[in-house]
């Protein structure tokens, strides 16, 4: 078979992304790969195809202990033979898995590095036939990243040892000092390197700023209506961990929390929660999520800011890995920038690495701060361009305005040097105000000139102006931990009037209700659908239980969701669709085609409304519904009006008038108003390179999702129209 039957026959898949089969292929010649890609991007399959294609067995290097389990389980569904060794493994277990290598029954091996360095393993391999050397979470291998684990870096021994055998190395840490790392630890000075899009598309990213971080992030959840949703919080400290948990709980959210400082039996209790049920949420310190291969983590969320964008990336990149909307949400105030600017400060690290450390952090706060795409500026980092706003970030959503500052600023400086470099933000904030309070009596600060100066603003917007110069490292933060806020070189401009400053309008409260994020479409799922969807998922459910294996490794939410909306009814339908493999269809598919005839005799087939399994035989029906839609159109009515007036979705009322347009009442162009002509050839040049036009699916991943289903729904109609 080739890379692609692979694809096609064992995991369902249509085609490759990106360069995986470029990366395959290169794996498939023998040579050697360091592929760094985001979390979620693929990586696997570059080294399971080429596992499965070569013979002998792939051994793949994993820091993971705790999910080697899962990983294996998740290969076995597709049919793949698959096993791990680690010290977690009894006598008896280890020695089945030995007897399984010794008569070549296994396409991959999952080895920790401390079990693949001891002296009897390396020389099991001399006697075995090896298929390829995959080191998963190659970045381990450096310092400079906090996932830093020595055993990395004796991993060279395998080009010694095995000079013949490919090796590919793979990361979703692409930052420069890493990247050399890798390669000279490794010894990797041969290997391509491939570097896929760091783009998200995805992921929905905002940062909100902190005033009472706890009850923020339930209102977030709540707009987001994250309710049966799999999420991460993220808080620095341990005990901030804890009480948020407790306090999620309190509010009836399955919420758990996890850092190393719980002891291991209960912690790893949670860890394995999170994975196998729905729902929950895990609160932890960034000692949580390496390797955490669910893909329906829905929001990741941070109470504190991270240290680096790097960190900030691949945390908020465990959401959305099946490629689903999910969201990357953060508070972020004054006092999260006060901390990490004195931390990076105190730290007892060497200069150069304080440099680092100064510039990373930098980088990261000026994200924070930024009145432009979100996006732009991640990718950016990367090394990437975009040439325009993403449209799926706070900023694209609701544009920031900024605020010609110099004055308010000036003011700010010169009470700081008036109070001569010694104080906080607050105590500023408040002889600016003109407030009488006993300290400021007491050090006589009435008297100086500028206080009682910056009644224009009120006590939140200075705290946003004093949080905006830290950012910008305009003044600093005193070193001995007090909090005292100086001035810097950068501030003399400023206060000798030579340079304006503008300033971020931080976001009032009135928009922060707002649900961002575009929606899964099983979330608008109602009535019919929705019993169905649940229908699917209680399935799964209980099948994952009965064979006591994650739920997601029977089907991803987007193959339950194109079960509702493409309704397979034969084998061959079921097959079609994404992420159903031969196995999983031998397996699953028959269970679940039952569960939707049933679900048909009993309440009739989902969106009747929705021609979708529109053949061209088909007569179409239009319903009495559907004609008053249509007419409204007709009448001059906009969708948007027609919806309100209605009370229907969105989708209900897209199905209507693409039956109008199928039967030719309607033109295209009178319901699709936003695609130009060229777009919409596009679309049906598609379509028509399509055996069938049954599935709208094809048509919506050839495109990335940019069309919509409702809009495809509309330019097909207009194909069949022509073509009865
Ligand atoms: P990574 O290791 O890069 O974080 P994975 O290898 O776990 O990512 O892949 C992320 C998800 O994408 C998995 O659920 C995987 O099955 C799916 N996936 C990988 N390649 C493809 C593909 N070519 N088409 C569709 N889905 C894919
Ligand atoms: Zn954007």
């Amino acid at each position: 078979m080739s890379p692609a039957e692979i694809l096609h026959h064992v995991f369902g898949y249509p085609k490759f992304r990106g360069e995986q089969e470029q990366i395959i292929q290169h794996i498939l010649n023998g040579g050697d790969a360091l592929v760094l890609m985001p979390t979620g991007g693929g990586k696997s399959l570059c080294y399971q195809i080429p596992a499965i294609l070569r013979s002998g067995v792939a051994i793949v290097i994993s820091p993971l202990i705790a999910l080697m389990h899962d990983q294996v389980i998740a290969l076995q569904q597709y049919g793949i033979k698959a096993a791990y060794l680690n010290s977690a493994l009894n006598f008896e277990q280890t020695r089945n898995v030995s007897r399984q290598l010794s008569k070549n029954e296994l396409d991959l091996l999952y080895v920790s590095p401390e079990k693949l360095l001891t002296t009897r393993f390396l020389e099991f391999l001399n006697q075995t036939e090896i298929a390829l050397f995959a080191i998963d979470e190659v970045h381990c291998v450096s310092q400079w990243g906090h996932d830093f684990r020595p055993e990395y870096t004796k991993l060279s021994i395998l080009h010694q040892r095995f000079p013949t055998i490919p090796r590919i190395a793979v990361t979703a840490t692409a930052d420069d000092p890493t990247k050399k790392d890798i390669i000279t630890h490794l010894g990797l000075e041969n290997a391509k390197i491939f570097t896929a899009s760091f783009d998200r598309p995805n992921i929905c990213y905002r940062i909100v700023q902190k005033q009472n971080a706890k009850a923020q992030l339930l209102e977030f959840l709540q707009t987001e209506k994250h309710n049966n949703d799999a999420g991460i919080v993220y808080c620095l400290s341990r005990k901030k961990v804890d009480d948020t948990a407790k306090w999620l709980a309190q509010q009836g959210w399955k919420a758990l929390p996890y850092h190393a400082g719980m002891d291991k039996g209960t912690r790893e209790q949670h860890q394995m929660r999170f994975l196998r049920e729905e729902g929950v949420i895990i609160v932890a310190t960034i000692a949580f999520g390496m390797g955490i291969d669910k893909p329906n983590v829905r929001f990741v969320a941070h109470l504190d800011l991270p240290k680096s964008l790097e960190a900030y990336y691949q945390e908020t990149g465990r959401a959305g890995r099946d490629g689903l909307p999910a969201n990357a949400w953060m508070a972020y105030g004054l006092q999260d920038v006060v901390m990490l600017r004195r931390m990076v400060d105190n730290s007892e690290a060497d200069e150069q690495h304080k440099r680092i450390e100064q510039h990373k952090l930098k980088a990261m706060l000026g994200y924070c701060e930024i009145t432009t795409c979100r996006r732009q500026v991640l990718l950016n980092y990367f090394g990437e361009h975009l040439a325009t706003g993403c449209g799926n970030c706070d900023t694209c959503i609701e544009p920031v305005s900024t605020w010609d500052g110099t004055e308010a600023v000036r003011k700010a400086l010169s009470c700081i040097y008036r109070t001569e470099q010694r104080f906080g933000v607050q105590y500023l904030i408040e002889v600016l105000l003109g407030k009488k309070t006993e300290r400021i009596l007491k050090f006589q600060h009435d008297k100086v000139s500028t206080f009682g100066i910056g009644k224009e603003l009120n006590n939140e917007q200075w705290h946003s102006l004093f949080r905006q110069l830290i950012a910008r490292g305009l003044v600093s933060v005193d070193v001995e931990g007090f909090g005292s806020i100086r001035l810097t070189e950068n501030s003399r401009p400023i206060l000798r009037g030579e340079e304006q400053v503008f300033l971020r309008k931080d976001i009032g409260k009135k928009h922060r209700n707002k649900a961002y994020s575009r929606s899964s479409q099983w979330r608008s799922f109602t009535g019919n659908e929705k019993i169905l969807w649940d229908a699917l998922v209680n399935k799964r459910s209980n099948l994952a239980n009965t064979q006591s294996v994650p739920p997601y490794v029977i089907f991803h939410d987007s193959t339950l969701e194109d079960i509702v909306l493409q309704q397979p009814q034969t084998l061959a339908e079921f097959a079609n669709l994404s992420g159903v493999g031969a196995k999983k269809l031998d397996h699953y598919g028959k269970i679940f085609i039952e569960i939707l005839g049933e679900h048909i005799i009993k309440y009739g087939i989902p969106v009747a409304d929705k021609p979708i399994t529109a053949t061209i035989e088909r007569e179409t029906v239009i319903s009495e519904s559907a004609e008053i839609t249509i007419d409204l159109l007709k009448q001059g009515t906009n969708i948007q009006d027609i919806v309100t007036e209605r009370k229907l979705k969105y989708t209900t009322i897209y199905s209507h008038l693409s039956s109008g347009i199928e039967t030719g009442q309607l033109e295209l162009e009178q319901v699709i108003t936003d695609l130009t002509e060229q777009e919409i050839n596009e679309i049906e040049d598609h379509f028509l390179s399509q055996e069938s036009l049954e599935a709208l699916k094809p048509t919506f991943e050839h495109f990335d999702s940019i069309y919509n289903y409702d809009v495809l729904r509309c330019v097909r109609a207009s194909i069949l129209y022509r073509i009865k």
